[in-house]
């Protein structure tokens, strides 16, 4: 049997059973979901100018910038992710 004939690659690859992953807390909404479902982000403060980023101790702006991890829902909302990102229609039609 094969281990899986889905067209596509996820992200996060599974590698216990599914349903036994441990669960993670989106960090917009709170809710509880598996690992492999949730996008990562980065929240804090961000310093697009790229003189003051010269200046700036890179670790600092390391240390000012949280990665969190939200849910998909949340992701679309915030524009985690891109529109058309996350393929489905494409694989739809068999
Ligand atoms: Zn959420």
């Amino acid at each position: 049997m094969p281990i899986s004939t889905a067209p596509y690659k996820r992200e996060y690859l599974h590698t216990k059973r599914r349903g036994r992953e441990a669960l993670i807390t989106c960090g917009i909404c709170g809710k509880r979901v598996p690992r492999w479902k949730t996008f990562e982000t980065r929240k804090g403060f961000k310093i697009n100018d790229p003189t003051i980023l010269q200046q700036v101790d890179k670790r600092l702006v390391h240390l000012n910038t949280n990665s969190m991890r939200v849910c998909p829902s949340c992701a679309r909302f915030h524009h985690v992710v891109k529109k058309g990102k996350s393929v489905r229609k494409k694989h739809m039609k068999i």
